[in-house]
């Protein structure tokens, strides 16, 4: 979601919409070819660029790329890639472009290739009505009509249309779309929050969240469905080469029983995403309608996922995702979010009287005594009435 502010007490609201859609077997062809076609714009281009790099130093912008992909398929063993939607591969050409802006500030690693055995999808942009909905299906460039379920309605212009096939092969689309809406009325709270491990969060108020205990079922089920799927792989390997590489008896691919575990597995993992990003939905939806001011610490996600001890329960609450849902909320409710520096200690200092604690560093300690003023903490709770007290400090001096 992004958004643009008015000066009509109105936001412009960008959007993403997802349904389900049932394409036809000709039309899946068709997608699976531009699956196939945008990983290879995106990869082969990826490569040059890295080549260049590498080279001289250099770096080859979006606009070369894109004429250089039109020379790409007037050359005769490339003509396979007019057979797609040509518009989803300039896309691909666009998000290869972002990687690598992303890359040079320093916000992502170097890019990766694109593999097929991941989440297959291609991006295509709406030109004079080329997607749209009609009555149940939606239209879309070189693909043609697709029966859609329209489980809400769609708001605004459509934008792009990205299409995707999950590991369990159902396809689905998402529809940017572009809209204004008036300006909601909050609550006027404010609000500090202290995102947890054990807890999903702790907030200035002292409510604790919790990680609903279904996601901890599932993930008992992923586990034990993983090393089922270990095993099977284990008893199908014949012998290791020299250099400890496994040779099956048979190849992996037309073992069935073990394709079916890989989408038992992939059933499972969709489970825990929408069950998490339902989660996450709902809790941000409360706190933008209850609080003018969410203050919240800006948190190097990707610096504790390296970490991997702690990595499981961070992927788990999607911390990252919860700060990118709530900044676009509040928009809408005309809220505060803000970010307090992840250098700013949180959990140490105490919120009565100021003073910086260093044994609280120790992650065990859940609750302390601070030995100037003599005042009780929780742990999470006094962390989250420092990041909301710093957030107002930061509002104030703006
Ligand atoms: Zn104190």
């Amino acid at each position: 979601m992004l958004y643009k502010e008015d000066v009509n007490n109105t936001v412009k609201i960008t959007k993403g919409f997802k349904y389900r859609i049932y394409p036809t077997e000709s039309q899946k062809q068709m997608m699976e070819q531009t699956f196939g076609n945008v990983r290879f714009v995106y990869n082969h281009f990826l490569n040059m660029r890295s080549e260049e790099w590498k080279n001289d130093h250099k770096s080859i912008c979006y606009n070369k790329t894109s004429s250089l992909l039109t020379d790409l398929k007037k050359e005769e063993e490339c003509s396979w890639l007019n057979l797609s939607d040509s518009m989803a591969l300039q896309e691909s050409l666009r998000d290869l472009d972002r990687a690598f802006q992303n890359f040079f500030k320093k916000n992502n690693d170097y890019p990766v290739f694109h593999s097929k055995h991941e989440k297959q999808s291609y991006r295509t942009r709406n030109q004079n009505n080329s997607i749209r909905i009609e009555g149940n299906r939606l239209i879309l460039p070189k693909i043609g009509k697709v029966k859609i379920k329209l489980s809400r309605d769609i708001k605004g212009r459509i934008l792009n249309a990205t299409i995707s096939r999950t590991k369990t092969g159902k396809y689905y689309v998402s529809l940017c779309c572009e809209y204004k809406e008036d300006i909601k009325i909050n609550n006027g709270g404010a609000i500090g929050i202290d995102v947890g491990l054990k807890e999903f969060y702790t907030d200035s108020n002292g409510t604790v969240v919790d990680n609903p205990k279904y996601l901890a079922n599932y993930d008992k089920k992923l586990l034990k469905e993983q090393k089922k799927l270990s095993r099977m792989i284990e008893m199908n390997i014949d012998h290791y080469t020299s250099n400890r590489v496994p040779v099956y008896k048979k190849p992996l691919s037309e073992c069935k029983n073990i394709q079916k575990q890989r989408v038992k597995l992939a059933r499972i993992h969709e489970k825990i995403s929408d069950c998490r990003s339902d989660l996450l939905h709902k809790a941000s939806t409360t706190l933008v309608k209850e609080n003018q001011i969410i203050a919240v610490e800006d948190l190097n996600v990707k610096g504790m996922i390296r970490n991997h001890k702690l990595a499981r329960s961070i992927n788990d609450v999607s911390w990252s995702e919860f700060h990118r849902l709530l900044e676009c909320k509040a928009k809408e409710y005309d809220s505060v979010f803000i970010k307090v520096p992840r250098f700013y200690a949180s959990s140490q200092t105490c919120h009565v009287c100021g003073y910086k604690n260093a044994l609280v560093k120790d992650l065990r300690i859940r609750k302390w005594t601070c030995p100037v003023c003599g005042s009780h903490h929780d742990r999470d709770h006094n962390a989250a009435i420092n990041i909301l007290n710093e957030a107002l400090k930061m509002l104030d001096s703006v």
